[in-house]
């Protein structure tokens, strides 16, 4: 499912995060719009990440690591501005591994919770869900103005686009628990969100390394 290289687009699957962002010219203003969003990624992770720990929701889980994996991404973006293309590239070959990592990590979660313990509130995961909406309603007003901007700048706009889609899907998912009293609405949406990462990571590393090849 892999897609494209196309010159709009990054190649990452899913939330379309993935790809890393270079803003070589991006202007000051820019900048601190950047800055904020990564503040709201960050703030949002630990909300959600809070509310998948103690609920032991793998919805949650996967959800507070696209937040996680964000803030990581355009914090990375931001340092790497300038710098040389080995670096950048090393450094989203980093990426691309921690989050295939936290990917793997989240789908033993989902697993193990299948098995045990008792079932997650779904009015918990519900309420998150639209908290993780809300943050990334704000990040997507901070971008709007910049969404026309070159092919990295676009990605974020997309990314966060995305991830509004991602956070319905979790609050959908929270619902369903709540309606059926069951645990698997929560394991299928967190298993399903930690495979489209697990993508993503595999389309990262394989493109740095393309680019790392290409820099030697
Ligand atoms: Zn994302």
């Amino acid at each position: 499912m892999t897609e494209p290289l196309i010159s709009d687009r990054p190649p990452a699957a899913g939330c379309g995060c993935g790809a890393p962002v270079k803003f070589d010219g991006a202007s000051p203003a820019y900048r601190r719009i950047l800055l904020s969003v990564i503040a709201i990624n960050a703030a949002a992770f630990l909300a959600v990440a809070g509310g998948a720990v103690i609920q032991g929701s793998a919805a949650l889980g996967a959800n507070a690591l696209d937040f996680l994996a964000d803030s990581a991404t355009y914090a990375i973006s931001l340092w790497a501005i300038g710098k040389s293309v080995r670096v950048r590239s090393g450094a989203a070959l980093l990426k691309g591994a921690s989050l295939a990592l936290l990917a793997v990590f989240i789908l033993g979660f989902a697993v193990w919770r299948a098995l045990s313990g008792a079932p997650p509130e779904g009015a918990v995961i519900t309420s998150l869900g639209m908290l993780g909406f809300l943050a990334n309603g704000v990040a997507a007003l901070l971008l709007v103005r910049h969404r026309d901007g070159d092919a990295n700048v676009r990605s974020v706009w997309l990314c966060t686009r995305n991830d509004l889609i991602e956070s319905l899907v979790v609050a959908a998912a929270g619902g369903l628990v709540w309606l059926t009293a069951s645990r698997w609405p929560d394991l299928i949406a967190g298993g399903v969100l930690a495979l489209v990462f697990l993508q993503s990571a595999w389309s990262i590393i394989r493109q740095s390394q393309q680019e790392l090849r290409d820099a030697a």
